[in-house]
Parts: C-alpha cells; structure tokens; sequence
C-alpha cells in the first residue's frame, strides 16, 4: 500500500461448493498479504471478485446478473477493479462467457490467483506496488475467519470425465497437494483452536501423495509400493491415519469420494477413532446403463458392494449420496432403479439434481436431453419423498440414544452442531459451552431435519 493513503477494500462473492469457498480464502489471503481489508459493502471496496461456480446454469445466470449491478456501479466509479475467477473463466476456452461480462477488468482460472498481486498494482499503482507470487496457487496460505472448523483442499481438477460434469475443464486434470504441506496445514489450523476437519478434492479417496516418502514407518497403510507399483497410484488411507496422528484435532470428515476409490483400506481408515460416523457417497443413479451413460466407470452392483463393504467394516454409519434425475435416455424403469437402490443403501441424505445440460460436457455432445422438465421434476420430488421419510424414520430411532455434537451456533439460550452423524442438534446451552466445544447430548425429540435433546456431558 502506499504510503499516506487509506487502507484499500476488496469485497469478494463466493458461488458453489466449499473448494470454491477455500479457493476464495486464498484469495483473501493474497489480498490481506498486500494490505487490504474486506468489506461487505461492494460500494466503498477498490476490487470487486466473483468467485464462480458452473455446476448449473442458474449459478452462472446469476453471475450475469451481478454484471448489470457492476456495470452501474462502475458507471459512479471507474477505478474500481472488477474480477472473474473460479469456475466459469476456467472453462471458458472461447472466451464466450467473458464477452457477456462488459464491466470485468480481471478474468483468470482460479490457480493464475498468484498473479493478482501483478494485476491490481498495473491497474491501480495508486493502491499496491507489487509482483505476481511466483508459487502454486495451493501453497497460498487461506485466510480464514477463526472457527473449530476447517476446510482444506487435499486435490484440485478431475481425471474422470463423467459426462455430466464441467469440473474437468473448469478445474483441469487431477493434482494432488504434497501430504507434508496437508499436515503441516492441519497442525497450523489445530494449534489455532481447530478441532474439526474436512479434507476437500473432487475425488478425494484417489488422492496420491507426490511425496509419499514422508509417511511415517508405523503407519499401518504404508505398503511396499517397490513389490506392488500400482499401489502408488493411492495414498488416501496413509494420509488419513497420518492425520488422525494430530494430537488436538478430535475430528475427521472428508469429501466428495469416488466409489472405485473406495479400497479396502480406505474403507479400513472409516474405523479410525477421530473419523466421523458419516459418509457421503456419490451414486448419481442405479441402473447401470445410466451410470455408464454418465461415464461413473462402475455399475449399480458394483456400487452396492462398496456400500455393503462399508455397513460391515462400520455398522450404523450415516450415509448421504449425490443423484442426478432426468439424465438424457432415462427411461421410467431406470429411475425406478435409482430409487430401489436409494432403498437397499437407506440413504440418511441425498442431494439430488434435475440433469441440465452443461456446454462443453461430453453430454451434451453425445446425447440429448430427451427427458421433459415435468418429468424430471416428478422423479425429483419421488426421491425428496423418500429421503423425507427416511429421515423421518431414521432420526425417530435417535430417541433416547447419546449422540456427540460439535457446538458451532449459540443464541437465545440455544445451541446447536453437528452430531458425528452429521445430524442437526440443539439443546438449552449450560454454564461452560461455548463454540468449539464437543459435548454428549441425550435425544429426546426428533423434528425432521433435526434433534432435540440435553447435554449429559
Ligand atoms: S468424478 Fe465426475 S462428477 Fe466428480 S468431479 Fe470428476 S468428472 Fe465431475
């Protein structure tokens, strides 16, 4: 900053998922680095970054959206810098998106972030003087706002093409973050007050350590990797137990996994006493001409037998899913499937999406999107139907029971977290709770989307 002048502001707007959100922190943590501050207020911020997501268009049209307001705003401010990152300037090749955003000053992929430094100080060398960070956009230091949870980014990119999905353009290939920097990330975080974790890769059991060298020699996953060279190719459960090593942090959650990358040890690792007792398992549909459609890479069978893997290796573990209705061809019988194996797995969650056709995706190259809106808003709401009354079925059965919940929210005399099922729970605060803290609450009510109950410990 130079000298004399007031300290510049940034006002940064996040869309999609938590990698997003941790790209984002990064990004506030380049910005911090060179001395501004964040304001929530667009209006008196120097520089104004969108922080995109394509998985839908509804999330790219309200980027549009925000181009009009940015247009106005520029109109009484000129010097203001406007800038596009995440998903959309990463897959946007043509530069086509990019024609329809008239006020943007910066449009960059997520990783050329190292260059903002540059970037700012050419367009407003009356803010910064500074050079571009010659380091991976990975080994930025996030700025987080001070919680006892975190996220961190493990992998970035995608190697699995499913036809659906924009991720492999946006993000590129798969890259995998040196373990070493992962741990020492999660030990910063755990002396800061950090007791809960969540390890963030698009496919994030695939993960392979650049430096597998750096496992320790009781680690029980390590393998002789020289016998076997194919089992280089994935490090996950070294890295978990490795983490769970971290005296302080209490627990352990990762997301999203891949089921061919659900391996017998990683499977093993959801023993691991800090591991919470919840998994999200990405199925997108259950027939297996669909999941091959969608390039999943395995079948509906397949995929039960990881399932049933699971329930044996962990009984009573909380499951939740990701599904796609409505994929080009899906036919009355294959959603049927869908919603038998939603049946045989009792899913405790699911997030499920009507298929919209992404620009670029091999989908939309290879197939059309044959099945009507109405159509796929009718299997949507079959599935919302069954996951409520799973749900409501599953969280009566917690009647009674002991859960442990991590307190993230108090007010008016109430707290609530997470159990270690990733269930919802609240009850009257007492004397000697406060954020962060992990107490044992009894269950005495079950609402539909979450627990009722009084803390025993
Ligand atoms: S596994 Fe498939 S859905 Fe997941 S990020 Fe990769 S391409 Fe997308």
């Amino acid at each position: 900053m130079n000298a004399g002048s007031q300290q510049p502001k940034f006002h940064l707007v996040t869309y999609g998922c938590q990698m997003n959100k941790n790209d984002s922190e990064r990004i506030a943590g380049v910005l911090a680095n060179l001395g501004f501050i964040e304001t929530e207020d667009e209006s008196v911020a120097d520089v104004i970054l969108f922080n995109t997501c394509s998985v839908r268009q509804t999330a790219e049209e309200r980027v549009y959206g925000k181009m009009e307001d940015m247009i106005k705003l520029k109109q009484k401010r000129p010097e203001v810098i406007v800038a596009v990152t995440g998903c959309m300037a990463g897959r946007d090749k043509k530069q086509e998106f990019k024609a329809k955003m008239d006020p943007v000053d910066l449009y960059f992929p997520t990783p050329q972030m190292v260059h903002l430094p540059r970037w700012i100080a050419e367009l407003r060398p009356d803010l910064v003087n500074s050079d571009s960070l010659e380091v991976d956009y990975l080994k930025l230091q996030p700025l987080r706002v001070p919680s006892a949870q975190a996220f961190v980014t493990i992998q970035t990119g995608c190697n699995k093409f499913c036809t659906y999905c924009v991720v492999p353009y946006a993000r590129g290939m798969e890259r995998n973050r040196p373990a070493k920097d992962i741990l020492n990330e999660i030990r910063d975080l755990v002396e800061h007050g950090v007791v809960e974790i969540t390890l963030l890769g698009q496919t994030v059991n695939s993960y392979k350590a650049p430096d597998q060298d750096c496992f320790s020699v009781n680690n029980p996953y390590v393998r002789d990797y020289t016998i076997i060279p194919s089992l280089q190719l994935n490090h996950f459960a070294e890295l978990l137990w490795e983490i769970q090593q971290i005296p302080g942090l209490e627990r352990l959650h990762w997301t999203a996994p891949h089921p061919n990358s659900m391996t017998d040890e990683v499977i093993d690792a959801l023993c691991l006493p800090k591991q919470v007792n919840y998994l999200h398992l990405p199925v997108q549909a259950g027939s297996t001409a669909v999941l091959s459609r969608m390039n999943r890479k395995y079948t509906r069978e397949q995929f039960l037998h990881v399932i049933q893997k699971i329930k044996a290796k962990r009984p009573g573990i909380a499951l939740g899913t990701d599904i796609i209705v409505g994929f080009p061809g899906e036919t009355a019988d294959q959603f049927d499937e869908t919603v038998s194996l939603y049946r045989e797995c009792d899913f405790d969650i699911s997030y499920t999406a009507q298929y919209s056709p992404r620009s670029g995706t091999l989908g939309v190259k290879l197939f059309q999107d044959d099945v009507p809106k109405e159509e796929k808003k009718r299997r949507w709401g079959i599935l919302q139907s069954l996951m409520e009354e799973t749900t409501k079925r599953k969280n009566q059965a917690y009647i009674g029971k002991t859960v442990s919940v991590l307190v993230d929210a108090i007010k008016n005399g109430t707290a609530s977290g997470n159990s270690n099922e990733m269930k919802r729970v609240s009850f009257p605060v007492k004397e000697g709770i406060t954020i962060g803290s992990i107490v044992l609450v009894q269950i005495r009510l079950a609402m539909e989307w979450q627990l009722l109950g009084e803390v025993i410990l």
